[in-house]
C-alpha cells in the first residue's frame, strides 16, 4: 500500500508505504487501510496544523466508484466493502473518492505523467494481466458497469488460448508480462526464465527470443489497433512490467502498429512515466477533484 499527502498544486508533501498483508484476510486489510489513512490525517495535523481537505483511495478488482463500494478483488478476498463511507467516517467526514487502481493510475499518467496535456489518451498496463484506462477530457471513463478499459480481454486470437475470464484468445494470454514469461520459459527450457530475461535475449540477438517477443508484439498491436479504431486517442501510454524493456518493446511495437493502421491516425506511443506511484498520485487527483467541485463552504476541514 502506498499513501501520500498531496498539496493543492500536486506537490508531494509526505509519502509512506507498507505491506498489504493480504494473508491476514480481507477484514484486516480494510482495517489497515482505514488506520493508514488516519495516520496520514494525523501527520497533516501535526505538520500543517490542519488535516487534508479530501481523500482518494484506489483499489484493485471490481470497483463501483459511483456508489463508493469495493465490489470484489480476487487477490484480497473482499466483497462489497463500502470503503468510501468507512473512510469518510474515519477521517472526520471529509469528502472521499474511491477509484479502480489501473484507471486511477491511468488518470495520473494522462494528466500529470506521460500524457500530460493530452485530452484523449489510452493507458495500457502490461503486468500479470493487461488492463487499460480510457482518458477523456481530463477524466477516466469507468463505463456503465465499471468495466470500461478491459483491453486485456479483447479477443485477438479467436479460438486461441483459454482465459480465466471464460473467453478464448484474449490479448492478455499473449502480451502480458506473465504470458511472455511463460512463452519464453517454455522456449528456452528454463522454467525460472521471465519476460525481462526474454527482453535481454532479444537484445543479444537470440532467434528463439525474437520469435517469442514478436508474437507478443503482434498480438499487442492487434489489440491496440482495435482500441485506436474505436477511441482515436491522441496519446497511447504503455506501462507495467513489460514496458520496462524500453525501446526493445517500443521500437517494434510502433512499427507493428504503423503496419496495421490504414485510415486511423496513429497516436504518439509513449512509455509510462510515474512508475508504481501512479495509483497513489491518481488517488490524490481524485481527492483534489472533489475539492475543485465542492463549494468551499461545504468542505469539512
Ligand atoms: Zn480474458
Amino acid at each position: 500500500m502506498k499513501a501520500a499527502l498531496v498539496g493543492m498544486d500536486g506537490e508531494l508533501l509526505h509519502r509512506s508505504r507498507r505491506a498489504t498483508g493480504r494473508e491476514r484476510g480481507p477484514d484486516a486489510v480494510v482495517a489497515d487501510i482505514l488506520g493508514f489513512a488516519a495516520e496520514l490525517r494525523a501527520h497533516g495535523v501535526r505538520r500543517y496544523g490542519e488535516p487534508a481537505s479530501a481523500a482518494g483511495v484506489a483499489v484493485p478488482g471490481i470497483v463501483d466508484a459511483a456508489q463508493g463500494v469495493a465490489v470484489y478483488a480476487a487477490n484480497l478476498g473482499w466483497r462489497d466493502v463500502p470503503l468510501r463511507a468507512l473512510l469518510a467516517e474515519r477521517l472526520g467526514g471529509v469528502p472521499v473518492a474511491l477509484g479502480h487502481d489501473v484507471r486511477t493510475g491511468g488518470l495520473a499518467e494522462g494528466r500529470i505523467g506521460a500524457g500530460r496535456g493530452a485530452d484523449r489518451f489510452l493507458f495500457v498496463a502490461l503486468g500479470t494481466g493487461i488492463a487499460g484506462a480510457i482518458g477523456i477530457d481530463g477524466r477516466v471513463e469507468a463505463g456503465a458497469h465499471g468495466f470500461a478499459g478491459e483491453i486485456g480481454h479483447v479477443v485477438v486470437r479467436p479460438g486461441g488460448a483459454p482465459c480465466p475470464c471464460g473467453q478464448r484468445g484474449c490479448l492478455e494470454r499473449y502480451a502480458s508480462a506473465a504470458a511472455v514469461s511463460g512463452a519464453w520459459a517454455a522456449a528456452c527450457g528454463d522454467p525460472g526464465a521471465d519476460a525481462a530475461d526474454c527482453a535481454k535475449a532479444v537484445e543479444s540477438g537470440d532467434a528463439r527470443a525474437r520469435r517469442v517477443w514478436q508474437e507478443a508484439v503482434d498480438a499487442l498491436a492487434d489489440g491496440l489497433v482495435t482500441a485506436l479504431t474505436l477511441l482515436d486517442p491522441g496519446t497511447l501510454i504503455i506501462g507495467g512490467g513489460l514496458a520496462e524493456a524500453g525501446e526493445t518493446l517500443f521500437t517494434p511495437l510502433r512499427e507493428a502498429v504503423r503496419r496495421r493502421v490504414t485510415f486511423q491516425k496513429p497516436p504518439s506511443l509513449v512509455p509510462a512515466a510515474l512508475g508504481d506511484t501512479a495509483g497513489c498520485l491518481g488517488a490524490g487527483l481524485l481527492a483534489r477533484d472533489l475539492i475543485d467541485t465542492t463549494d468551499p463552504s461545504e468542505v469539512t476541514t
